[in-house]
């Protein structure tokens, strides 16, 4: 049986990863994704296991110690990690799972998974994500102004990605986000070594 396929669903803060996500998994069922780990106190309507694993400080440091997270990344004063043992065994199973992270989490992700599918979510505009950043309302000012500048950071590091998906309308984002994984699977080099080892050979002798 093949692996599954790695995605990593990114971008600066604000721009509506976490919505996306949401509807991804109401459109496609066959798809995981992995719930993190978090510090931050649970929004409302927010639930222990289902949105995040909400967990104190000194248990998500006895993760890291015990190497129980694939990556972790402290986020305007809180901690967000990925559980390690739930995104390998989704792969082992041969099916695909996505992770919702923030940009530094998703860099480190990509020094460990070289076949990883790294999509960068993009605003509208910049000034389109400043009004999402403020109209969330559940922050504080010295946190949204906090986001903000991180936001613009963030948003230089979309050269590490392999797509970059703007964000105007969710379903038309999820359709995107889903028009690149059936790309994905059809691959050339997934089918080599993976479900036809013996092709290996003579593609490569076509190509000398
Ligand atoms: P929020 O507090 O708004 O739910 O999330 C804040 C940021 O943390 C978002 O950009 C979200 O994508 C990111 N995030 C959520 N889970 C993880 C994780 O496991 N690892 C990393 N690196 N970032 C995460």
């Amino acid at each position: 049986m093949s692996r599954g396929i790695l995605f990593v669903l990114s971008g600066p803060s604000g721009v509506g990863k976490g919505t996306v996500c949401a509807a991804l998994r109401r459109k496609l069922p066959q798809l995981i994704y992995s719930v993190s780990a978090t510090t931050r106190s649970p929004r409302e309507g927010e639930q222990d296991g289902v949105n995040y694993f909400f967990r104190s400080r000194e248990q998500f440091h006895h993760m890291i110690e015990t190497d129980a997270l694939l990556e972790h990344a402290e986020y305007v004063g809180n901690y967000y990690g990925t559980p390690r043992d739930f995104v390998e065994k989704t792969l082992s199973e041969g099916k695909d799972i996505i992770l919702e992270i923030e940009v530094q989490g998703a860099l480190k992700v990509r020094e460990k998974f070289s076949g990883g599918v790294f999509i960068f979510l993009m605003p509208p505009s910049l000034n389109e994500l400043k009004q999402r950043i403020v109209g969330r309302g559940t922050e504080s000012q010295a946190t949204i102004d906090n986001r903000l500048s991180v936001a613009v950071e963030e948003m230089n590091l979309l050269h590490h990605y392999d797509y970059a998906v703007v964000n105007d309308e969710i379903d038309q984002a999820c359709d995107r986000i889903s028009s690149i994984i059936t790309a994905e699977h059809c691959k050339r080099e997934r089918f080599l070594g993976e479900l036809f080892p013996q092709l290996e050979a003579v593609n490569a002798a076509d190509n000398v």
